[in-house]
C-alpha cells in the first residue's frame, strides 16, 4: 500500500506532503523537558504527540533517528535572559548539587514516560554535555557578524540579522512590531536592543553552573543547545523539528535565527507543534494552582481530581484530541475517555475469541483504508479512533450473530486492531484478566502454606527463603498468630 503522509508545517502554515530528505531515513528533533520539577500533563501531551509521530513513521517503514534533548542548563526563570537558572534555584532551595536535581527529575521523567508507553528516543542529549559544541556555534555566529560581545556575555544581534533574513517568520511576528512593544532598556545596558537574546551569559558569583570560555566563565543561553545538538546528531538539514506550541516563540524562532546566522541556511523542513492543555478552559500553570503532575493523576492525590486515572486513560484522553487542538482537562472528559478505552479493549478481547462464520463483504478492507487516511492526514488520531469504534460495532454484531465474517476477514480485522491500537496509538490493556488474578492469588497462598509447613518442621532457612523471594517479586508477607497476610507493594 502506498501511503501519502501529510503534516501541518508551522513555518508555511499549511499541510504539506511529507517527503524525507534521505528516505527511508528520517531525522526528528523534539525539545524535551527542563528537568527541575515533576512531569505534568503538558509534558505528557508533547511526549505522546511525538511518540505518535515516531511510532507512525516507524510503522510506515521509515528508519527514524529521534533526538529528544534534556535541558539541564541555561533555562532561566520566565524563559528570560535574566534571573536564576531554574535547576540551580531548585538545587539552592533543597541544598543539593544541580546535577542531583537533573538526575532526580530525569529519572522521574523516564519513569512516567515508560508508564505512558512513550518509546525512548534514539538519542537523548543533555545540554550540559554539549558545551563545547555550543561555544563553537557562538564563534560561528560571531564570525558571521550576527552577534556581539558585551561585558563577558555574547548576544545575538536581531536587528542586524533582520537586515538580511526575516526574523519572526515562524511565529509571524514582525520585528518592527516587536520593537514598538518593547519597553526601554532598564539597566540591561549590555544589550544593544532589548530583543537581542543571550548566546553566552557571564556567570554572576552566585551562579552555580558555569564553564570557561574566551568571553567569560559563564553558561550558554537556553535557545542555543537545540541548534547545536540537532545539527550534531541530525546534520545541517533534517526533516522534523517538534515541540510544544509555547516553544514556538521565542525558543524556536531564535533557533532558526541562530542556525541561519551560522550556516546561511535553514535546517528544518517541517516544524510541528502540539497545542496546549487547559483546565476547565484556563491555561494550566503553577501560579494558577491548577497544575496537576502525572503522579497526582496516577494516585488521584490532588484536590481537583475525583479519582486516580491510569496511564492508559491519560494516553487515550490525549490521543482523542488532534495534537493541534487545545485539550481541555476535566474529570468528566477523562472519565469519558476511560470508559471509551474500556469499551475498545472489551471489543478487542471479543475479537480475539470471535469465530468466523461464512462470508462477508468489503467492510474490513474499507475500514483499513479509512484508518490509514485518518492517521496519514496530519496524524489525525481522533478520527482514527472514531473509525476503530465503528469497527467495534461490527465486532459486537458478529459476536451477537447479526453479522458474519469470513476467516480471512477476521484475521485482517484482528491485525488491523493490533496495528492501529498497539503499534501506532501505543495503547495496551492494563487490566489483567480475572482468571489471571485468581491464579496469582491461588499461587501465592499455596506458597505461603508451604512456608507454614516449613516453619512447623523448624526449617527456618526454607521459610526465610520463601519470604525473601516473594519480597523480591513485590509481595510483602506479614505473619499472624493464626496464619499470614500478604500484600503487593
Ligand atoms: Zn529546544
Amino acid at each position: 500500500m502506498k501511503h501519502q503522509l501529510t503534516v501541518y508545517n508551522s513555518l508555511t502554515r499549511k499541510k504539506e506532503l511529507f517527503v524525507p530528505l534521505h528516505s527511508p531515513f528520517v531525522g526528528m528533533y523534539v525539545c524535551g523537558p527542563t528537568v527541575y520539577g515533576d512531569p505534568h500533563l503538558g509534558h505528557a501531551r508533547s511526549a505522546i504527540t511525538f511518540d505518535l509521530v515516531f511510532r507512525h513513521l516507524s510503522h510506515l517503514g521509515y528508519k527514524v533517528r529521534y533526538v529528544r534533548n534534556i535541558t539541564d542548563v541555561g533555562h532561566l526563570e520566565n524563559d528570560a535572559d535574566e534571573g536564576e537558572d531554574k535547576i540551580a534555584k531548585k538545587a539552592r532551595l533543597e541544598q543539593i548539587e544541580p546535577m542531583e536535581v537533573v538526575q532526580y527529575y530525569n529519572n522521574r521523567y523516564h519513569h512516567f514516560m515508560e508508564k505512558l508507553l512513550v518509546l525512548p528516543p534514539s538519542i537523548e542529549p543533555l545540554a550540559s554535555g554539549h558545551i563545547i559544541e555550543q561555544i563553537q556555534l557562538i564563534e560561528k555566529i560571531l564570525e558571521a557578524g550576527y552577534a556581539y560581545e558585551s561585558n563577558g556575555s555574547v548576544y545575538f544581534d536581531i536587528q542586524k540579522y533582520n537586515e538580511n533574513y526575516p526574523y519572526g517568520k515562524l511565529s509571524g511576528r514582525v520585528l518592527d512590531d516587536l520593537l514598538s512593544f518593547t519597553r526601554e532598556l532598564d539597566g540591561q545596558q549590555e544589550k544593544r536592543n532589548n530583543f537581542d537574546f543571550a548566546l553566552w551569559k557571564k556567570a554572576s558569583p552566585e551562579h552555580l553552573m558555569h564553564w570557561p570560555s574566551k568571553w567569560s566563565e559563564g553558561f550558554p543561553g537556553w535557545h542555543l543547545e537545540c541548534s547545536a545538538m540537532s545539527s550534531k546528531y541530525l546534520g545541517e538539514e533534517f526533516d522534523i523539528h517538534g515541540g510544544g506550541m509555547d516553544l514556538l516563540f521565542p525558543h524556536h524562532e531564535c533557533e532558526i535565527a541562530q542556525t541561519v546566522a551560522a550556516s546561511g541556511k535553514e535546517s528544518v523542513r517541517y516544524w510541528l507543534h502540539n497545542n496546549m492543555i487547559t483546565v476547565n478552559g484556563q491555561k494550566m500553570g503553577k501560579s494558577l494552582g491548577n497544575f496537576i503532575t502525572l503522579e497526582e493523576f496516577f494516585t488521584g492525590n490532588h484536590k481537583s481530581l475525583e479519582k486516580a486515572y491510569s496511564p492508559m486513560a491519560i494516553r487515550f484522553f490525549i490521543l482523542q484530541a488532534h495534537y493541534r487542538s487545545t485539550l481541555d482537562f476535566s474529570n468528566e472528559a477523562l472519565q469519558a475517555s476511560e470508559k471509551g478505552l474500556q469499551r475498545l479493549f472489551a471489543a478487542i478481547k471479543t475479537l480475539s475469541q470471535l469465530k468466523a462464520t461464512g462470508t462477508s463483504g468489503e467492510y474490513v478492507a474499507n475500514l483499513r483504508v479509512k484508518c490509514y487516511e485518518a492517521i496519514n492526514d496530519d496524524l489525525n488520531s481522533p478520527i482514527l479512533i472514531a473509525h476503530l469504534f465503528d469497527g467495534v460495532r461490527l465486532i459486537n454484531a458478529v459476536n451477537d450473530g447479526h453479522e458474519s465474517i469470513s476467516p480471512e476477514e477476521l484475521e485482517n480485522l484482528q491485525n488491523l486492531y493490533k496495528t492501529f491500537v498497539g503499534e501506532v496509538l501505543g495503547l495496551q490493556d492494563e487490566t489483567a484478566s480475572e482468571t489471571d488474578v485468581q491464579l496469582i492469588d491461588g499461587l501465592v497462598n499455596m506458597v505461603l502454606e508451604m512456608r507454614i509447613e516449613a516453619k512447623n518442621r523448624k526449617d527456618f532457612a526454607a521459610s526465610d527463603q520463601i519470604r525473601n523471594r516473594l519480597l523480591q517479586l513485590g509481595i510483602e508477607v506479614k505473619d499472624r498468630k493464626d496464619g499470614f497476610d500478604w500484600s503487593k507493594k
